[in-house]
């Protein structure tokens, strides 16, 4: 028994069945035992591998698009370039290294990390030196907000909701025979939930509480101060369905089985990220493949190529192709863009 697992079943004994949302918080960030407190889950090694560890060209060209953006609103002279849960801080590497082209951009960025885990933050500062850190949008200074979010929206707790009738029952986490279990709580009606029209008895459904706030906090600096956001992750434009999923070593495992030592995500709800984002204008959620293609992703591949031969050449092709191609990473994950009203979109988000 993990020792977040005793904790979780004291919790549950002494309180009743807790959310999946309140599962996930515990699961990633308790202070002692969480997931992310406690481990850097990135690369081979580790539990799952993300964009910006597969290549640098993706976070070079994340770093061309903030770029030309702050060069299409005008070059504006102190601004916050800002990550969301930057893991081991290998993007934000790579976007200042790709700001080198633009060195007026670098001048007047300032770096801002909103990173929970103490543990990362560390890690960060090794790959990034002496950098801000923020625990939220928020605290983040009221400055022109240049912001990315990799794979940040779906490790954020989200709560399942079972239809039933006119209402709806919430997946919980219980006990029964000693062991953590999940079960339905009692109906209930949910006015948010009244526009789930395409749903039918069994359906579940997930909301992420936490979402809609932290893209009002950012789009509203954005609308008064100018700026943008790249969000980033895996999910549609509008979620249907049981998507938590739970990782361990490279591969699916229960959800249940390893509170603490595996990774929790859910697919995220674009949709409902892009109705938080009223103070600016979104995007349509562009494929990361169509994205990255755009913003000259084959290009850039194919000059890095020169320089490579045997396994190296053949690992960056492979990479070019996990982060591009339809069957991998290329369709799944989509990015959303959210600019000023009457501002250009940022490239590689427009046809
Ligand atoms: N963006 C990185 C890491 C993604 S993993 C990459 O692409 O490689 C999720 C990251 O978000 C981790 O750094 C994790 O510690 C952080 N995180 C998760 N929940 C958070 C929260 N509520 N507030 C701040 N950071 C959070």
């Amino acid at each position: 028994m993990t020792p977040l697992t005793a904790h979780l079943k004291k919790r549950i004994a002494s309180g009743g069945p807790i959310t999946i949302a309140d599962y996930m918080a515990e699961c990633l960030l308790h202070p002692e035992h969480g997931y992310y407190t406690t481990r850097d889950p990135f690369g081979t090694g580790g539990d799952f591998t993300t964009a910006p560890e597969i290549s640098q060209m993706f976070g070079e060209l994340i770093g061309l698009c903030l770029t030309q953006t702050w060069l299409d609103q005008g070059q504006p002279g102190r601004v916050i370039l800002a990550e969301l849960g930057p893991g081991r801080g290998t993007l934000m590497a790579d976007i200042l290294r790709a700001g080198k082209a633009a060195p007026g951009f670098l001048r007047a960025a300032e770096v801002w990390l909103v990173e929970a885990s103490p543990l990362l933050r560390s890690r960060q500062r090794e790959t990034l030196g002496e950098v801000r850190w923020a625990d939220s949008v928020d605290e983040l200074p009221d400055r022109p907000l240049f912001l990315v979010a990799n794979e940040f929206f779906d490790a954020l707790p989200i709560r399942q909701f079972q239809r039933d009738g006119e209402t709806w029952r919430e997946r919980q986490v219980g006990l029964q025979n000693g062991k953590l279990q999940l079960g339905l709580g009692g109906p209930v009606t949910r006015p948010d939930l009244a526009h789930r029209t395409d749903t039918q008895d069994g359906d579940i459904v997930e909301i992420c509480p936490a979402g809609g706030p932290i893209i009002a906090s950012i789009t509203t600096r954005i609308a008064q101060n100018g700026g943008v956001a790249l969000i980033i992750d895996y999910g549609g434009w509008r979620s249907l369905g049981d998507t938590l999923q739970a990782v361990k070593d490279h591969q699916p495992v229960p959800v249940l089985d390893h509170p603490g030592e595996a990774d929790l995500t859910a697919h995220v709800d674009f949709e409902a990220l892009a109705q938080a984002a009223q103070a600016t204008a979104t995007t349509q959620i562009t494929p990361q493949g169509v994205f990255l293609e755009r913003l000259g992703i084959t290009a850039r591949a194919q000059a890095l190529a020169q320089r490579l031969g045997g396994d190296a050449l053949t690992r960056h092709i492979a990479a070019h192709r996990r982060l591009t191609h339809p069957e991998e990473m290329g369709n799944l994950f989509k990015v959303l863009g959210l600019h000023p009203k009457g501002a250009l979109p940022p490239p590689g988000l427009t046809p």
